[in-house]
Order: structure tokens, then sequence, then C-alpha cells
């Protein structure tokens, strides 16, 4: 079941002063960063009441992040919806017709599981959903 919108990602060219943007004229604190290697990334967390503001900076011209800022500029990347069961929300997906990019969960940011649906499939926006790894 999907619980609440767990964070919203924006594709940024430069962590830091975007960061210090998010810090200094939103007032916001950068919970944490990470590199993630999978997705060849720079993020930063911010808390904004219960949802994340997710950072995300290529660290490779072949980062689907980079490619993205190449098409489209800095902006909203993807919405990530938190769920108790990935593996169900995907299969659910899948079986009413959606296009996966991620049929099984990788290993995202924050010891998150993740996934993405196709955003061919989701009228335009990239929908990741996200898990706590179980211990
Ligand atoms: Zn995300």
């Amino acid at each position: 079941m999907i619980q609440q919108i767990d964070h919203i990602g924006i594709a940024v060219k430069d962590l830091e002063e975007v960061k210090a943007y998010y810090e200094k004229s939103l007032g916001l604190k950068c919970e944490a960063t990470e590199e993630v290697e999978s997705q060849k990334v720079r993020t930063a967390f911010f808390h904004a009441g219960e949802v994340h503001i997710e950072l995300l900076e290529p660290t490779d011209p072949e980062s689907p992040i980079a490619k993205f800022l190449e098409k489209k500029g800095e902006g909203i990347h993807h919405i990530a919806f938190r769920t108790d069961n990935i593996e169900g929300q995907l299969q659910h997906a899948k079986d009413s017709g959606v296009k996966l990019i991620h049929e099984v969960p990788f290993e995202g940011a924050a010891n998150k599981l993740v996934a993405f649906l196709h955003p061919k499939s989701t009228h335009g926006v990239l929908t990741e959903f996200c898990m706590e790894k179980p211990d």
C-alpha cells in the first residue's frame, strides 16, 4: 500500500550551489548528502515536513540525471511514493498495464529499496516507489 509521498527528486547541475539555496533562501536543513554509485548521482536530502526534497547531481555524463539535464534543464525529476510492500506495488502497477523501468527493486539513497515506473506509462511523471530496507 502507498503510505505517502516520500520525496520529490529535483535534478540540479551544481549540488553545492542548489544546497545553499535551499538552506539560505528557504531555511531548510540538509539531512544528509550521499553518492549513489548505481545511479551515478550525488544526492542531498532536506526535510520539508513529512516530505523530503532530494537534490540529484550527476557524477558522470552517462548518468540518467545528466541526460535529463541535457534535455530538460534543472527541475522536478521524479516523485517518490513510500510503500510498505515494494514488490507488491510493482506487481500491481505492472498488472494494471504500467511499463516498469525496474522489475526488481535496487538499493537507492538513504538505505532504501527503490524502483521506477516508466514515464511513458505514468502520464509524464517519472514515478518512484521506495521502501525502508527490511533488517
Ligand atoms: Zn528518489
